[in-house]
């Protein structure tokens, strides 16, 4: 089972990979953090990768098809594969059809955890934790049962994230859409693509994620 994950930043797209990773042994590609890791482990690609970005150039697609090739290499045949963050053009999403068809596999899903965007502002900026244990809470869905207080330990200091208000909110929903705009509809055309609810709960979107995979 290979599948490509795709859902804007705040849908819970790290929570389902993690999961995926959790209870069916599949393996996330990211190529963001592969680059940083083949990079640190000096592999074949690696080097070349750094050479390419300490000169102050952009990774090219052979770089990011080598890595993907690379890593696919050291998995079980058994082990599924969740791209993520990959591909993002359509030159991209052939090579990525040729990368798996030349090791025996084929791209099952492209699974799309769907927001609505006011929604998601809504749960993003509403969001704010305990500035001494870390307790999360939110304005409209978990306040404290005492106003003003911290239900585990009782501080009164509370803090938000700089990066949760609706305008950040919006520019990564706008990049969001123009980074999958390029390859939804190659997938589109061929029946790849499965919508999921990414503002149900965790466990509903898990189940539903599931229920495509196992299907
Ligand atoms: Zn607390």
């Amino acid at each position: 089972m290979n599948i490509i994950l795709l859902g804007p930043p705040g849908a819970g797209k790290g929570t389902q990979a993690s999961k995926l990773v959790a209870d069916r042994g599949m393996v996330q590609l990211s190529t963001g953090d592969m680059l940083r890791a083949a990079v640190k482990a000096g592999t074949p690609i690696g080097l070349k990768a750094k050479a390419v970005m300490e000169a102050g150039e952009l990774v090219s697609d052979e770089i990011v098809s080598g890595l993907i090739g690379e890593k696919l290499d050291s998995m079980a045949a058994s082990e599924g594969a969740i791209f993520d963050g990959y591909p993002r053009t359509e030159a991209q999403a052939h090579s990525l059809d040729e990368i798996l068809a030349s090791r025996g596999r084929v791209l099952d899903h492209v699974i799309e955890l769907e927001v609505d965007e006011d929604a998601l502002v809504e749960r993003i900026t509403g969001r704010y934790t305990c500035a001494n244990c870390g307790e999360g809470y939110h304005d409209r869905f978990k306040q404290p049962k005492a106003e003003g207080v911290c239900d585990v330990c009782g501080s009164t200091e509370f803090k938000r994230r700089p990066d949760d208000n609706e305008e950040t909110v919006r520019t990564r929903m706008a990049e969001y859409r123009a980074k999958t705009a390029p390859i939804l509809p190659v997938y589109e055309a061929r029946g790849l693509v499965r919508r999921v609810d990414g503002m149900a709960d965790m466990a509903e979107v898990s189940a539903a994620i599931a229920a495509i995979l196992d299907n």
